[in-house]
C-alpha cells in the first residue's frame, strides 16, 4: 500500500539579499495510514519547516528548491495555490502550537466549524452542525450543544485546542499535521491532547506527523521518529529501537533527555554547544562541532542515511570498513 505521506529528498531555501540558506537538505521519509510519526529536535532543525513544506506554505524568500512531496500517491509540491488551498483542510488537517492561530476570534467556534465542514462537503448546514457537535463530543469538549454557539475567548487553552483538533479532523484529512500542540498548553493538559491525537489516528486511520521538541512526548505518542539536525535526518526508525538504542551520536544525546520523572526539565539541554546557524552550517556532518566521536571525514564529507536493522542513521561511524587494498 502506498504511504499517506512520502517526502523524497526534499530541500527547502531561503534566498536572502546575501546568501541562499539551506533550511532543508536531502529529508526523505514515509508515514503510513493510522501512523504516528514524530519529528524531533532542537529549534531550528527544520522540523517546523518541513511540516509546512507538506501543506505547501513556504512563503517567499523560501521555496521548496528540490525533491518530492506526495500524498497517497500524488505529487503535491508545485501545486498551484487555489489546489494546494483546497487540500489543505480537506486532506491534509494541521494542528499548530497556538490555537488562536487557527481560530477566528470574532467568530462562534460551531459556525467556523460548520463552515469547514460545508466547504469540504454537500451536507446541509443543519447535517453539518449536527456533525460539528458530534466532533466536540469526540474532542471531549462538555455540553457540545450549548458550547458550539461559544466564541474562542470563551475556552480555556486546551479547550481551544480541542477545538481546534476537531476543525482539523472534520472534513476526515489522510494526513494530519501537528507542530508543537501541546507546548502553549498547562502541562496537566498537555497529556490529555496528545492521547487525543494518538486516538483520533488510530480510530479514523488518520497518518499523523507530530513536530515537536519534547521526546516525553514522542516516546509516549509515536510509531516512528526522525530526529532532524541542521536539516536533514540524523535518524529514523521505530520508536521504540530509536529510543531504547539510539544510533546516531546526537539522538544517543536527546534519549538522555528523556524524562524519568514528572516534572524533570524536558528540554534538550545535555548536549554540549547549539545547532549552527543555517549560515554557518559546518562542512561534512553538520554535527561535527559537537560530535564527541568525529574523525577525520566527518569534516569533509556530508553523511548519507544507512539502514541498521530497523533504523537509518546519517553518521560516517555506520558506514561499513573499507576492505584494505
Ligand atoms: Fe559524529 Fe562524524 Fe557521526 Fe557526524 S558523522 S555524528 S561528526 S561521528
Ligand atoms: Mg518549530
Amino acid at each position: 500500500m502506498k504511504p499517506v505521506l512520502s517526502v523524497r529528498n526534499l530541500e527547502v531555501e531561503f534566498v536572502t539579499r546575501r546568501a541562499t540558506l539551506r533550511a532543508i537538505n536531502g529529508v526523505s521519509f514515509d508515514i503510513a495510514k493510522g501512523e504516528v510519526l514524530g519529528v524531533v529536535g532542537e529549534s531550528g532543525a527544520g522540523k517546523s519547516v518541513t511540516g509546512l513544506a507538506v501543506i505547501g506554505l513556504i512563503d517567499p524568500p523560501g521555496r521548496i528548491s528540490a525533491g518530492e512531496i506526495e500524498l497517497s500517491g500524488t505529487r503535491i509540491d508545485h501545486l498551484p495555490p487555489e489546489e494546494i488551498r483546497r487540500i489543505r483542510g480537506k486532506r491534509i488537517g494541521m494542528i499548530f502550537q497556538d490555537p488562536l492561530t487557527s481560530l477566528n476570534p470574532l467568530y462562534r467556534i460551531g459556525d467556523q466549524i460548520i463552515e469547514t465542514i460545508r466547504t469540504h462537503t454537500n451536507l446541509s448546514e443543519t447535517a453539518a452542525r449536527r456533525r460539528a457537535i458530534d466532533l466536540l463530543a469526540e474532542v471531549g469538549i462538555p455540553a457540545p450543544e450549548r458550547r458550539i454557539d461559544g466564541y474562542p475567548h470563551e475556552f480555556s487553552g486546551g479547550m481551544r485546542q480541542r477545538v481546534v483538533i476537531a476543525l482539523a479532523i472534520c472534513a476526515e484529512p489522510e494526513l494530519i499535521i501537528a507542530d508543537e500542540p501541546t507546548t502553549a498548553l498547562d502541562v496537566s493538559v498537555q497529556a490529555q491532547i496528545i492521547a487525543l491525537i494518538k486516538r483520533l489516528g488510530r480510530d479514523h486511520g488518520t497518518a499523523v506527523m507530530l513536530v515537536t521538541h519534547d521526546m516525553g512526548v514522542i516516546a509516549e505518542t509515536c510509531d516512528r521518529v526522525a530526529v532532524m539536525y541542521s536539516g536533514r535526518i540524523a535518524e529514523i526508525g521505530p520508536v521504540q529501537e530509536v529510543v531504547r538504542n539510539p544510533l546516531h551520536p546526537y539522538a544517543k544525546g536527546l534519549m538522555g533527555a528523556i524524562p524519568t520523572l514528572a516534572g524533570e526539565d524536558k528540554r534538550l539541554v545535555q548536549i554540549p554547544g547549539s545547532m549552527p546557524r543555517l549560515s554557518a552550517i559546518p562542512r561534512g556532518c553538520p554535527f561535527n562541532p559537537r560530535c564527541a566521536f568525529a574523525f577525520d571525514r566527518c569534516h569533509v564529507d556530508r553523511p548519507e542515511p544507512i539502514t541498521q536493522g530497523t533504523q537509518a542513521v546519517a553518521c560516517h561511524l555506520f558506514e561499513p570498513a573499507e576492505t584494505a587494498a
